[in-house]
């Protein structure tokens, strides 16, 4: 089946593109519900400087009154005290011309226009106090009303005031989440790339390279004994994070472990070779049969500590071809042991078995 390994690369592309797709998709949604979550903030910003203005107005206007209840207070006292003050002379005055009115009757008439002068002011004086007291009386209502629109601005304001911290929280929390679906999209495209890169010159070498001579056993081997401890497929990246497609199994070999040439062949590729760290690829020929009789088969080790080989060299199933390492993107030694069919990867248990 000639056509299995492309067919299975081509579903992986597909399925990451089908995933940036989806991921720029939530991300404009995302970006949508903050500009609208901005302009609600901006809204409410000018509301709150329309309420602040309304607020000093309103202590303005407050203070107005206040200063008027007081100094009605003032003139209402002087009037009060000018009253007592004149009640008390009439008093006085009274008592000193009843024992005086049969001596000075030239002064009597005098006395009582002094006298009925002096009601008539007192007279006038309470009208006056009256007039004030009503007023003071419709001040103080304006006051309270006053007072009570204050207080509702100053809710309405405090209310403004979370609200604005609401939106914020929320514009904070929708850029957090458009900063995460860009990372993510972003790994993914990387992995994209990556994967087209690496795969692809992978692909190019070993399709340049690869000679028509059929491989003496088919029989391939596992390079270092140790646990599966990342499988072939989509998996979560151990450095990057986020899903990616792992083109090899990881063996967890012991550290400086020896790593043997699965099968026999000629070394294609020996060196540092991007994220992949130090690496060798062994070219093993045209399969000679089974699921994939005829395809060119190689086999690649990855992250080695150090390389045993050289490009060119014809290496003999079991022979060392490095060593176990964490060079590259690594989170620890392992091997990272690939099986490519006409350059593709395709998983390494159906050819090492488990
Ligand atoms: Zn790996």
């Amino acid at each position: 089946m000639p056509a299995n390994a492309n067919s299975k690369h081509e579903q992986e592309k597909a399925k990451i593109e089908k995933k940036i797709k989806e991921l720029k998709a939530k991300e404009a949604l995302q970006i949508n519900k903050l500009t609208k979550t901005q302009k609600n903030l901006e809204k409410t910003n000018h509301s709150i400087k329309e309420c602040r203005n309304k607020l000093q107005q309103s202590q303005a206007n407050l203070s107005k009154l206040e200063s008027k209840i007081s100094s009605l207070e003032y003139e209402n006292a002087k009037l009060s005290q000018s009253i007592n003050k004149r009640l008390r002379d009439i008093y006085k005055g009274e008592r000193i011309t009843i024992l005086n009115v049969f001596f000075t009757s030239n002064n009597i008439s005098r006395f009582f226009d002094n006298l009925y002068y002096q009601k008539l002011i007192i007279k006038k004086d309470q009208e006056a106090i009256r007039e004030l007291q009503q007023k003071k009386y419709e001040l103080a209502i304006s006051k309270r009303s006053a007072a009570h629109e204050k207080r509702q601005i100053s809710s309405n304001l405090a209310y403004m005031n979370r609200k604005k911290m609401d939106l914020n929280y929320s514009a904070q929390a929708t850029a957090n989440l458009i900063e995460r679906l860009r990372t993510d999209r972003k790994t993914y495209e990387e992995a994209q790339k990556e994967l087209e890169r690496l795969s692809g010159d992978i692909e190019r070498e070993i399709g340049r390279s690869l000679s028509g001579s059929a491989i003496m056993d088919s029989v391939f081997i596992r390079p270092i004994m140790g646990a599966i401890t990342s499988p072939f497929g989509w998996r979560t990246h151990p450095v990057f994070g986020g899903r990616r497609f792992h083109s090899g199994v990881d063996i967890g070999g012991p550290n400086h472990g020896a790593i043997k040439a699965s099968n026999s062949g000629k070394v294609l590729h020996a060196g540092w070779y991007g994220g992949y760290g130090k690496v060798v690829i062994i070219n093993h020929g045209k399969a000679k049969d089974g699921q994939y009789k005829g395809q060119k088969v190689s086999t690649l080790y990855a992250h080695m500590s150090n390389i045993a080989v050289n490009k060119g060299d014809e290496v003999h199933k079991g022979q060392i071809v490095g060593y176990e390492g964490t060079t590259g993107y690594s989170t620890g030694p392992h091997l990272h042991f690939e099986v490519r069919i006409d350059g593709k990867p395709i998983n390494p248990l159906t050819f090492i078995g488990n």
